[in-house]
Formats: structure tokens, C-alpha cells, sequence
């Protein structure tokens, strides 16, 4: 996920906060601060209202933060890696560097988010119970909070991947089966069927506004509901590519015939009398000096087309020093795995000091739709 802001590294773990965050924070306490509070404590004075409203959802961020840390946690105690925690516009994610390779680890990962929201909300019923009849806005605020972690909880306990219930379910199909591929077939397919579930009911309350709900309400479940759908083909996408990918080395899914291009040719040049002529799609550009970098289609659709004339390849190509290097016995599945982590496209392969081939997210995906269409 692009466009987050790092927060820094704790329990080394990077912490980001994606733009669509701030939309969620402001909207969460505008809703607070107008609404909710006024509405049920009406004889506040106004910056009461916001000044609970700012705490509160800095509160609500930091149990999501929670929820996330636990998965982390209890992840990297069961050997699976944790690389960040992202907090965007529909709470957190977890970017696990690997799956896990045994259902009782995905279990106890899974589980342990709902868990700790559960925990904290527990918690906050316990501190509403205490303040209730002292301290109103301490005992306001932690009633919504209360509310909101079990809210959490039960919303993630949903059996649809890749929500922590639909792993949770993975997990148990996965004990059950000894079948990972199948289980995760069936969950995601579940976790697509909840995501359209949530689409129509978004679209019943727009149009029949049941129970007094408004169309904001129906708008808002069926773009969770949307964004559900798409995490699940995603995910269940992205099983297929390790599936097919286990077992292959670098050298077998690579393209080795990348030509060599002098770094002053421009972009104009290279598409005209190269790319539509040979149909190729990656490059080595190299000087007398040696390769300065690679260049894919990725690089070129970057820039737009009235500055081919005037643009260089040396100019967009990504320079050798920014590029990660695969050895050719490497499996293919440990290259897509640090481009996934590194958030690169392209990784050039060098056996004695020499490129001797390139691999691109588009070169993996060749290579699998031809071995999918021979049926190997
Ligand atoms: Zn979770």
C-alpha cells in the first residue's frame, strides 16, 4: 500500500498511517462531536464536545493499533514474521512477510486480534461502570469505546478471508482437510460471497431505509462490502501465484532476452524502432562503463507521451543501485516474496558478476498463464 506515512519502528515493527486515515479520523470526530455526544448529553459546553470527541478517536486509533499489534505479536512468537503495521481507512493491516505454514499458527494469529479488542472492551465497560455517576465524559467516552472494540471484534469475526474470522475458519478447514489450497479457496469464495452480501444490504437500506438507517449507512456497508469482495479475489489471487510458483528457480522463470541499449537513446526512439518492432519489453542499459539499470514498460508508461521525444532512458530506467539481485538457483516464490516486501517490480538475475536475465511481475505472470494453460 502506497501514499502512508511512517510513523517509526517499535517492537521492530514499522508503524504507517496511509492519507485515507486522516479522512476516517476527521469524519469519526465530527460524527462524535456532533452527534453522538450532543445527542445524549445535551448540557455540555460546546468544546467539551470536541475536546472528548479529538480523545476519543486518538483512543479508538489506538485500540485498532491493539488489535493489530496482538496478530503481530502472537505472529512473530509462532516464527511468521511481521514487517508493518499500516492503519488506513478501514482500521489496520498486518504485513506478514510470509503465510503460515501450520493451522495452529494461523489460528492463534487470527484469533488474537478479535481477542484483544474483546479485552479492551471489557476494559472500557469496566472504566464506564466506575466513572459513570462521577466523571460523565470519561464514562461517555469510554461507553462508545467500549462499544466500538466489540463492534471490532465481531465485524473481524465475520467467517469471510481475509478478515481474522475467515482465517480463523481457513485454519479449522486447513486442520480438518490437511488441504491449503482448498481451504483457502473456500474461504475467500465465502469471504466474496459476505463482500457481495454486504453490497446488496448497502443497496436494500439506500433505497428502503429500514430501522430509521439513512442512505449514508447503506453507501457505507456496501463500499465495505466492495472493499471486502476485492481483498478476497486478491488474496485468493495471490494463493494461486505461490500454488504455481512453489518448486521453481530464478533461472526458470526469468527472461534472458532483455536487450542491451546505449542510456542517450530516448523514449521516442526505443518504442518507435524497437518495442512495436520486437515486441520486447525490458532492457539493459549499459554504457562502456557497464549496465547502469533496467528499464520495463512500467518506466515508460510512467512519463507522458509528449515527453517522449525529449526523455532519455537513462532518465526513467531504474538505476542498478536501486535494483534488489536474484541468484539463478533462488526459488521463484522467495523473489516474489522480497518484491512484495520491498515493493519493487522488477529484479535482475546475475550469476558471476553478469546479468544474465531479468525478472518482472509481468515475466511471473507469463510464465504461470502459460504453464496454466499446458496444465503443468
Ligand atoms: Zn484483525
Amino acid at each position: 500500500m502506497g501514499n502512508a506515512f511512517n510513523l517509526g519502528n517499535f517492537f521492530g515493527i514499522q508503524f504507517r498511517l496511509h492519507y485515507t486515515w486522516f479522512i476516517i479520523f476527521i469524519l469519526i470526530t465530527a460524527l462524535l462531536s456532533w452527534r453522538v455526544f450532543p445527542f445524549s448529553y445535551p448540557d455540555w459546553p460546546l468544546a467539551l464536545y470536541w475536546v472528548i470527541g479529538i480523545i476519543t478517536s486518538l483512543l479508538f486509533f489506538a485500540s485498532v493499533v491493539a488489535h493489530e499489534l496482538a496478530h503481530s505479536l502472537v505472529g512473530r512468537a509462532n516464527g511468521i514474521p511481521v514487517k508493518s503495521i499500516t492503519l488506513f481507512i478501514f482500521g489496520g493491516v498486518s504485513l506478514m512477510t510470509r503465510e503460515a505454514t501450520r493451522a495452529r499458527d494461523e489460528l492463534l494469529m487470527a484469533g488474537a486480534g478479535p481477542a484483544c479488542s474483546l479485552v479492551i472492551g471489557g476494559l472500557f465497560v469496566l472504566l464506564h461502570l466506575f466513572t459513570r455517576s462521577t466523571i460523565e465524559p470519561v464514562a461517555a467516552m469510554a461507553y462508545w469505546l467500549a462499544y466500538i472494540n466489540v463492534a471490532l471484534a465481531i465485524f473481524n469475526l465475520i467467517p469471510g478471508f481475509p478478515l481474522d474470522g475467515g482465517r480463523v475458519f481457513r485454519s479449522l478447514l486447513w486442520r480438518v482437510t490437511g488441504n491449503y489450497k482448498l481451504s483457502t479457496q473456500i474461504a475467500t469464495r465465502v469471504g466474496q460471497g459476505v463482500g457481495y452480501l454486504f453490497i446488496l444490504g448497502g443497496i436494500l437500506i439506500v433505497f428502503l431505509r429500514p430501522f430509521g438507517l439513512d442512505w449514508f449507512s447503506g453507501l457505507w456497508l456496501a463500499f465495505i462490502g466492495w472493499f471486502l469482495e476485492n481483498a478476497a479475489s486478491a488474496s485468493y489471487r495471490q494463493v494461486q501465484w505461490r500454488e504455481a510458483l512453489q518448486g521453481f528457480s530464478a533461472s526458470q522463470v526469468m527472461t534472458s532476452d532483455c536487450p542491451v541499449i546505449p542510456p542517450n537513446v530516448t523514449v521516442n526512439q526505443l518504442v518507435q524502432g524497437y518495442i512495436f518492432i520486437s515486441g520486447r519489453q525490458c532492457f539493459l542499459v549499459a554504457d562502456k562503463g557497464g549496465i547502469e539499470g533496467v528499464l520495463v514498460l512500467d518506466n515508460i508508461k510512467s512519463i507522458p507521451q509528449q515527453n517522449w521525444n525529449v526523455t532519455q532512458v537513462r532518465e526513467i530506467m531504474t538505476p542498478i543501485d536501486k535494483l534488489k539481485i536474484a541468484r539463478p538457483d533462488q526459488d521463484a516464490l522467495s523473489i516474489l516474496e522480497q518484491m512484495d516486501e520491498s515493493e519493487i517490480n522488477q529484479m535482475p538475475v546475475v550469476s558471476e558478476g553478469g546479468i544474465i536475465g531479468l525478472i518482472t511481475r509481468d515475466s511471473l505472470m507469463r510464465f504461470l498463464r502459460i504453464h496454466s494453460e499446458l496444465g503443468m
